[in-house]
């Protein structure tokens, strides 16, 4: 039995994670981590036995395999500050998105003695897309094909552009040999000119209850290729990263991707 811990078990990911633990023979949930603490009833009706806050994470990890965090950037670097050093020698697998240089280098440095995985999506099909994105753009010149890429999500998301419009416009960086920061152009308003070629445009729509959607737009004068990715359920993700956690548990430190999961390298 793989046992975990999920940091923002009150949200809407952390109660997805914890209604599939529930349902798994092989996952065990020690504790839930978040704003505020809780046991008793209050635990329970988030599925957990006990919440802690995350300044008390480390007081939770003694027994835990894989922490799972799904929460948000602040709570991601106060349960790398306080709980950093219990994190050693266990897993960690992060879906938080929108993470700054600041946390990222924490969780770089957090990989030199536990295993680390990160990702803005970990759903198989877009982890797929990833690589089809990029293979694409390594194909149709830049100068001839723009790429636009637009995502949709609910209301309630709190960063633009999502980390996965980001992970793809990445990939078509990466499939054209450029710079992501020298080419990246978030939204389009007033008198824009032109648009210049080699640039990679980010939309982001938000509202209702749409789970999420990205569409990478390959516009050539006479052709245009879509390649489209809906996500229709939270649980989704949950899954993915509860795959993630089965695959990570017991692997010695380093950083690792949803591509080492899924055999995608
Ligand atoms: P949510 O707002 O429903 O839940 C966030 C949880 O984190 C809440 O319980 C909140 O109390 C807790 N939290 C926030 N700040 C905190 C702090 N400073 N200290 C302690 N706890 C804190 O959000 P959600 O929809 O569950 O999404 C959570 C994160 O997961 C977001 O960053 C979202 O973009 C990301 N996400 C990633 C994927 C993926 O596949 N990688 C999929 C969906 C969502």
């Amino acid at each position: 039995v793989t046992k975990l811990a999920i940091c923002g078990a009150g949200g809407r990911m952390g109660q997805t994670l914890a209604r599939l633990v529930a349902e798994s023979a092989d996952l065990e949930l020690v504790a839930g981590i978040d704003r505020e603490a809780a046991d008793g009833a209050a635990a329970a009706a988030l599925g957990c036995r006990r919440i802690v806050t995350t300044g008390a994470a480390s007081s939770v990890l003694g027994d835990v395999d894989v922490v799972i965090d799904f929460s948000a950037p602040a709570a991601t670097r106060e349960l790398l500050q306080s709980a950093g050093d219990a994190l050693a020698g266990r897993a960690l697998v992060v879906g938080t998105t929108g993470l700054d240089e600041d946390i990222e280098a924490r969780l770089a440095d957090l990989a030199g003695r536990a295993a680390v995985l990160t990702a803005a999506n970990f759903s198989p099909g877009v982890n797929l897309l990833e690589a089809v994105v990029k293979q694409v753009a390594s194909v149709l010149a830049a100068d001839s094909y723009d790429v636009e890429i637009v995502e949709a999500h609910h209301k309630r998301k709190v960063d633009a552009p999502s980390g996965t419009a980001l992970t793809l416009a990445q990939a078509v960086a990466q499939g054209r040999s450029t710079r992501l920061d020298a080419v990246r152009r978030d939204g389009r308003s007033g008198s824009t000119g032109d648009r210049p070629g080699g640039e990679i445009g980010l939309h982001a729509v938000r509202g209702g209850g749409i789970v999420g959607d990205h569409a990478v737009l390959f516009m050539g004068d006479r052709e245009q290729l879509e390649l489209k990715h809906r996500a229709l359920d939270r649980s989704l993700f949950a899954d993915g990263a509860l795959g993630a956690a089965r695959w990570i548990a017991g692997r010695a430190p380093g950083r690792y991707s949803m591509a080492d999961v899924l055999g995608l390298k």
